[in-house]
């Protein structure tokens, strides 16, 4: 008999989770108008609201912790995290900052100007708000598979290099650097592919610039290069990431997905000029070039995350876990964006909740179901996250409706996975029900989804 699936690590310390009934759950959501931000923590039992600084570090990054070096100028951690993401990306000028926000905000300080295009698939939305904030254009190159939910292909975050092609001629000169996000995060979590980078890489080459990669989550693209891409499944992670990171100049991290830690970021680069110009936004915004917004510590941290992720074990542990839930979901009839992707599920709440109208808004309907079903908290990301239209003020409605699951690294087990995918199948079984949707009652002008109230209808 062949060994079954396990998990390539094994647990030292447990948080513990509360589960709570539905009445209580009934009337927190409403004491949070409807909006699963508003809920406090300690309300949820499984919480997938995001990936992102919410993994569970291991026994060595606890180790970093404790022999972090806080020195003001010149830290040893400092020294420490710059020698490995020198050996993992082969980039020679590191600064670190407080997030991945903060790396575009120094970097595109320097390198983004009024009037700017910066064209790339599906900008990450603190990415477009940097360069937008800059009076610039985000232009979105994405292939328009990325737009079909049930297109089941393995690269669906790739850069459409047709459509790349025609912004440099016609704005070559407006165009300071190309942005490719690797896992196109926007797209659902897909991964791009090397043979797409090489084609990116060349068609930048014979226009002279720059290519920047946006990495939160590099490490799970190149899982998904060496399982799906002709002529990889035989090179390391590590192997793979250098050959990834040769195509791009430069690259921004949020080391809150693929590092592994709870919060950190950093710009790394071969390009002399990105450094020496970005240096002074560092010391201006974040601080001194050797900490540049984090302790010394969570540099140690950092830098044994990147280490650990960047290894197969790990990495196909946490997909996996992403596959079980998409398998679980088509056993159960669930649809979702095809194929999963490296973080996250994402329901597709239009198809599911197909007798709720679009302006009661569906995906968070579903997201307050799934919660009142069983205390698991998803995410909007659909109308209400769309926003409203800055012009003629309506909603809009023209893209998708999802709800989120996005699985936070080495924190739930197969269990609480397997949790997730049966709530999911009761709303689901009981769809036909759930008809109304909710109303908006006040909402902020800019970034509504973290504040919004909202009614049941
Ligand atoms: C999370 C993320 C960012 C922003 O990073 P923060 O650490 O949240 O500031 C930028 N780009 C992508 C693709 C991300 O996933």
């Amino acid at each position: 008999m062949n060994l079954p699936f396990a998990e390539s690590w094994k647990i030292k310390m447990i948080e513990q989770i509360h589960k709570s009934t539905r009445e209580e759950r009934e009337q927190w959501m409403k004491e949070a108008h409807y909006n699963v931000f508003q809920l406090k923590a300690e309300q949820v039992y499984i919480d997938l609201l995001t990936d992102s600084g919410t993994g569970a570090m291991s026994d060595r990054q606890w180790a970093g912790i404790m022999t972090g070096d806080e020195s003001y100028a010149g830290a040893s951690s400092f020294f420490k995290f710059k020698e490995t993401v020198q050996r993992l990306t082969g980039f020679e000028y590191i600064i670190p900052t407080h997030q991945g926000r903060a790396a575009e905000n120094v970097l595109f300080s320097y390198l983004v100007h009024e009037g700017d295009i910066v064209p790339g698939n599906s900008h990450f939305d603190t990415t477009k708000g940097h360069i937008e904030g800059r009076k610039a254009i985000a232009l979105d190159c994405t292939v328009d598979e990325a737009k079909d939910t049930q297109l089941e292909i393995p690269f669906k975050g790739n850069v459409d290099p047709v459509k790349l092609e025609k912004a440099l001629a016609e704005h070559a000169d407006k165009i300071p650097f190309i942005i490719i996000t690797i896992t196109n995060n926007t797209a659902g979590g897909q991964p791009v592919s090397m043979e797409n980078l090489k084609q990116i890489r060349a068609i930048a080459d014979k226009y002279g610039k720059p290519v920047l990669f946006d990495s939160a989550r590099f490490a799970e693209n190149a899982y998904f290069i060496k399982t799906r891409e002709k002529g990889y499944a035989d090179k390391t992670i590590k192997e793979i990431t250098l050959e990834m990171f040769a195509l791009a100049d430069g690259m921004t991290m949020s080391a809150k997905k693929d590092g592994l830690v709870n919060m950190g970021g950093f710009i790394a680069t071969r390009l002399k000029d990105w450094y020496e110009g970005a240096k002074g936004y560092c010391i201006q915004f974040e601080g001194y070039l050797t900490y540049g917004g984090m302790n010394g510590r969570d540099l140690n941290a950092l830098a044994i995350g990147l280490d650990e992720n960047t290894e197969f074990d790990n990495l196909e542990t946490r997909i996996h876990q992403v596959q079980l839930l998409a398998k679980l979901l088509d056993e159960y009839g669930v649809p979702y964006q095809r194929p999963a992707g490296g973080h996250a599920i994402f329901v597709d709440a239009r198809k599911l909740l197909s007798h709720v109208p679009k302006e009661e808004f569906p995906a968070q309907t579903l997201t307050i179901e799934l919660y009142l079903e069983a205390g698991i908290r998803g995410c909007e990301i659909g109308y209400i996250l769309a926003d409203r239209d800055p012009i003629t003020h309506e909603n809009r409605f023209g893209g998708l409706d999802l709800c989120r699951l996005a699985i936070p690294r080495r924190v739930y087990t197969d269990n609480h996975i397997a949790v997730i995918a049966a709530a999911l199948k009761n709303v689901y079984e009981r769809r036909e029900q759930i008809t109304r949707g909710v109303k908006i009652l006040w909402e902020a002008p800019l970034m509504r989804h973290f504040t919004v109230q909202l009614a049941r209808l």
